[in-house]
């Protein structure tokens, strides 16, 4: 199996559900705005990063938001989400905080495999709540994205 060979199904799904103009490529404009300032966004990501889940999922205390103006893309990092102005939005943050879950755990699982898409799913609940979640399931499973766990993680998916 190709590495991250789940990555375009993970973001179609991701605009199916989320962004406002799914049929275009150019995916930087479109998403739901809920946040003005990179300070806001930082407020944000530490009420995430105190939550119960995250702390059992073993997430870093602090993960710093850096502001990438000169970029077109939104990446996470183990303590550190990188976001273009376009990416204040909480669907991307809590995709890019995915990305500093999965990688804590150091998974033997491709970048946006279903270790990856099972941490999303389960942020995506506590955020955005269940109808959420489930909306994003229904889309994902058309789109033949795969989630799970690995036996390291199955301490904290009751
Ligand atoms: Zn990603």
């Amino acid at each position: 199996m190709a590495r991250d060979s789940q990555r375009s199904k993970v973001y179609r799904s991701e605009r199916v559900v989320w962004h406002r103009q799914e049929d275009v490529i150019n995916t930087t404009m479109g998403w739901p705005k809920d946040f003005d300032s990179v300070e806001d966004v930082q407020a944000y990501v530490n009420a995430v990063t105190k939550s119960k889940f995250w702390k059992e999922a073993g997430g870093r205390q602090f993960v710093h938001v850096a502001p990438v103006p000169d970029r077109q893309w939104a990446r996470g990092w183990y303590n550190k989400i990188e976001l273009p102005r376009w990416a204040y939005s909480k669907v991307v943050i809590l995709h890019e905080l995915a990305h500093s879950l999965a990688l804590q755990h150091d998974y033997h699982d491709a970048t946006h495999g279903p270790a990856f898409v099972f941490l999303f799913r389960r942020l995506i609940e506590q955020e955005l709540g269940a109808d959420e979640r489930a909306r994003y399931d229904r889309v994902a499973e058309v789109n033949g994205v795969k989630w799970g766990v690995s036996a390291a993680m199955r301490r904290f998916t009751r």
